[in-house]
């Protein structure tokens, strides 16, 4: 029997009203919830988030500071703009566009924005509270990946989730929300030092690709019925599309056939991030007034 697939566009939509639900009484007491957008240089895949992102927060009736430098703004004045924004007290949110140019510092920028307004939950703070299980901003991309695998009831106590990719993102940050005791799943982490992929995924009751390589995980490395959930999106060149590229995840097509569950790319993870990002922000919101 083919995988079910999982509506990550549906299952978004229902936290995307919760967040418009908790704008609405925020705006009341005068308070509109706002996000800042920094967008650094032309990155045609940034540009398109960024994009996504203005249009969840206008359709979640928050605001939107949309900051678009050029590729060569030197590193001092993102830092300075940063600080400018921590400092206004109409912003709830700063999010930086990831990849910055090449001459900028990620680590720096992240770490030079205030804690309180880190909705992207990639502060050093925003790690530290993660990891001890304290309140605090999630990564959205992980937290959706959660909120997904808790919405099709996939047992998660005692089951094996083998994550392939490692980054501070998504790899790292949702093996350590998967272990949480109120997870309670046994995870096995798989990077490019892994030697034998397939033994590892084989093993998978859960079985998250976030490796960015397109159709790295084959029907054959995947055990029968496993929740599969594909974090990848890959531009690859298709002459027959308008913009002469499609996305596709890591995972093939045909593990369908052999997955329990499987989520699409595009419309599984992605609205899943933006959903959880404009949770982040509402929450930065309410937060704020206190
Ligand atoms: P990254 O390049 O920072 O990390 C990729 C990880 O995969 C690395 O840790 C690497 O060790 C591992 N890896 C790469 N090739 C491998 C292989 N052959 N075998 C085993 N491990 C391998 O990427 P990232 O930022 O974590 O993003 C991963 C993918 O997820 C990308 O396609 C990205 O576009 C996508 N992504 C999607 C969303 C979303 O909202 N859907 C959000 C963030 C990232």
């Amino acid at each position: 029997m083919p995988a079910v697939v999982i509506d990550g566009k549906a299952i978004s939509q229902k936290i995307r009203e919760d967040v418009q639900r908790r704008t609405t009484i925020l705006k009341e007491k005068s308070i509109t919830p706002c996000l800042a957008v920094i967008l650094a240089g032309e990155d045609p895949a940034s540009i398109s988030y960024v994009t996504a992102k203005e249009k969840a927060l206008t359709e979640a009736g928050m605001t939107g500071r949309n900051i678009h430098l050029p590729a060569d703004t030197a590193e001092t004045k993102l830092l300075n703009l940063i600080a400018e924004l921590n400092k206004d007290t109409s912003v709830h949110g700063i999010l930086v566009q990831l990849p910055l140019p090449r001459h900028i510092n990620e680590d720096k920028v992240i770490t030079a924005i205030d804690p309180a307004k880190d909705v992207d939950g990639f502060h050093p703070v925003s790690v530290g509270n993660m990891v001890l299980g304290r309140p605090g901003f999630l990564p959205c991309t992980p937290h959706g990946v959660l909120v997904l695998l808790r919405e099709i009831k996939h047992p998660l106590s005692g089951a094996h989730a083998v994550v392939v990719g490692r980054s501070n993102i998504v790899g790292k940050p949702l093996a350590n929300l998967l272990t949480r005791r109120d997870v309670n799943a046994t995870v096995t982490v798989c990077h490019t030092g892994t030697k034998d992929l397939v033994r590892h995924t084989l093993e998978a009751d859960i079985l998250i690709a976030a490796a960015g390589k397109p159709a790295l995980i084959t029907p054959e490395m995947v055990k029968p019925g496993a929740a599969v959930i594909d974090v990848g999106v890959n531009r690859v060149p298709d002459s027959s599309a308008k913009n002469g590229y499609r996305l596709c995840g890591d995972v093939e097509n045909a593990v369908a056939e052999k997955a329990g569950y499987i989520t699409p790319v595009p419309g599984g993870v992605g609205p899943m991030t933006i959903a959880m990002l404009m949770q982040n922000v509402v929450q930065a919101a309410e937060e704020s007034k206190v």
